[in-house]
């Protein structure tokens, strides 16, 4: 069933069950790749908060679990580019292995600033899980980027912790807007 959110139309595009499916698969290779790391897994809010929650609950590794906090959308339906905020997070990542959980990559500006500040602080590695990427909209190469759940065109999505407006975050599964 389409929904709308604030003036915008949205039709179901990735179920709730298949984004489940998908986390599981991922959370698998990750526990037979980290087994013996002890890997911190870094989330960026608000976006990651399900993906985060629903990824290290299939974790069966010892992990820990950091957020920081980066925006470059400002409440609307295209990338502005500007990084808002200088990274926050308060954890020591030095010699540690990270995993960085993402919940979209649209052009990768975000994801090629997160990566570039974190390597500034010296971890043993990093890899990203990304639960959804717009191939057509990338315009960095971001060799960290190993794990994606679900690639897609490029359109305006919601749900499962990203939102239009703040809106549309609890949703269970990713709707798409309605052009
Ligand atoms: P990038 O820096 O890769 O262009 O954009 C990444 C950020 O833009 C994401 O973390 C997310 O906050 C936001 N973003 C990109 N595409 C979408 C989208 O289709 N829907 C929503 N809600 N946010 C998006």
């Amino acid at each position: 069933m389409n929904i709308k959110i604030a003036d915008l139309e949205f039709e179901p595009f990735i179920s709730g069950e298949a984004i489940q499916a998908r986390i599981k698969e991922i959370a698998a290779e990750l526990n037979a790749d980290y087994a013996d790391k002890t890997p911190i897994f870094v989330g960026v809010l608000n976006g990651c908060f399900m993906f985060m929650a629903d990824l290290v609950r299939h974790m069966n590794i010892p992990c820990e679990v950091a957020f920081t906090r980066l925006s470059s959308y400002h409440g609307g339906v295209t990338s502005s580019r500007k990084i808002s905020h200088d990274l926050e997070l308060l954890v020591d990542i030095a010699n540690r292995h990270i995993i960085i959980a993402e919940d979209i990559v649209d052009t990768g500006n975000t994801l090629d600033y997160l990566v570039d500040k974190l390597k500034e602080r010296n971890p043993a590695s990093i890899t990203v899980c990304a639960l959804l990427l717009k191939p057509d909209a990338i315009e960095y190469s971001i060799e960290e980027l190993t794990h994606v759940a679900f690639q897609i065109p490029n359109e305006f999505v919601v749900g499962y912790g990203l939102d239009y407006m703040e809106l549309g975050r609890n949703l269970e599964g990713i709707y798409r807007r309605v052009v």
